[in-house]
């Protein structure tokens, strides 16, 4: 069993987080340190640690992480002008948080894909 983080006691709300979904599958959550006007991660509700842990039996959480950043970024009212969906993976991805998450940002033009 992969170990949990402190994303596993948001999904179970053993600590404060403002929630804005969840359901059997994922939670959405909005980033404790908002690089955006609007800032939500996404993270399915089984420990997947990164990325290259994902197999095939994950792919229906994946597939909904998909379907509430949409629904999310509707109701958040930056569908229309856009948004960037961002999964870092290990150090170099610039992974802190070893259970994988969808970063969904907006509010404002984000300029080139990467700094580096
Ligand atoms: P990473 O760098 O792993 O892709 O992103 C981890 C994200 O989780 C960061 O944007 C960080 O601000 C956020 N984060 C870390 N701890 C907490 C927490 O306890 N609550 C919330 N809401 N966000 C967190």
């Amino acid at each position: 069993m992969a170990d949990e983080t402190i994303f596993s006691k948001i999904i179970r709300r053993e600590i404060p987080a403002e929630i804005v979904f969840q359901d059997e599958l994922v939670t959405a959550f909005k980033d404790i340190s908002p690089r955006t006007p609007t800032h939500v991660l996404i993270i399915p509700n089984s420990v997947i640690p990164t990325c290259n842990d994902i197999s095939a039996e994950h792919e229906p959480a994946l597939g909904r992480m998909f379907t509430v950043a949409a629904k999310i970024a509707k109701e958040q009212g930056i569908a229309e002008d856009g948004y960037r969906l961002i999964m870092n993976c290990n150090s170099h991805g610039g992974q802190e948080v070893y259970h994988i998450h969808m970063h969904l940002l907006g509010g404002k033009p984000l300029g080139p894909m990467l700094s580096v």
